[in-house]
């Protein structure tokens, strides 16, 4: 890998993705303009707000440089991150507060769809995108988007009680957990492989 993997460090968590990938011996490179994008191999889009994202990202200039290096090269969203990739909200009334996803990833989300803050949980998912087997992850949900909807251009790839909770297109991977926030390396990996 020539490049580093970038992280959008427009907002959000995006410095435990730095710890993670820094522990897998990879180096990694803050995108916050559009030209920026030319010097990494691959982009994480952290958690943090949506909100926040969608107003930061517009401002720069970012939503249609951030669509063409989707086309092709592998990026990967993480809950808010997810959000962003994703299609459509699946509540409209959330355009009040100014989210507008990039439409990158084929699914339909729903914001907070667990709950508040104080409703975050770790839970056991079952994810097949490691050693090409299906394995258990301890996911971590905060105030996390639901997954209600899959279109037919992506695959579930992890689900929780019956439900899609990460989804891939490709070299596109969204999740609505934060595996940055645990002590396992297999997802962050799992990415790295499809650079
Ligand atoms: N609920 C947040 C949002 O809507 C996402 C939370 C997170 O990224 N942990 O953007």
């Amino acid at each position: 890998m020539t490049k580093p993997v970038g992280l959008l460090t427009l907002q959000g968590d995006y410095e435990k993705h730095r710890q993670k990938f820094a522990s897998l011996g990879v180096e990694t490179f803050g995108v916050r303009r559009p030209s920026e994008l030319d010097l990494v191999s691959a982009l994480v889009i952290p958690g943090g707000e949506s909100t926040t994202l969608t107003r930061l990202m517009d401002r720069v200039g970012l939503r249609e440089p951030l669509l063409d290096f989707s086309v092709n090269h592998p990026v990967m969203g993480t809950c808010a991150g997810l959000i962003m990739m994703s299609s459509i909200l699946a509540d409209e009334k959330f355009k009040d507060f100014g989210v507008s996803p990039l439409g990158m990833l084929d699914c339909s989300v729903l914001r907070n769809g667990y709950g508040r803050q104080i409703d975050s949980f770790t839970a056991p998912v079952a994810i097949d995108i490691l050693d090409g087997s299906k394995a258990e992850f301890a996911a971590v949900f905060i105030r996390a988007p639901r997954i209600v909807e899959v279109g037919s251009n992506a695959d579930v790839v992890a689900a929780y009680k019956g439900e899609p909770v990460a989804v891939r297109q490709g070299n596109l991977l969204g999740l609505t957990f934060h595996p940055e926030l645990t002590d396992d390396c297999r997802i962050h990996q799992a990415f790295l492989n499809m650079i």
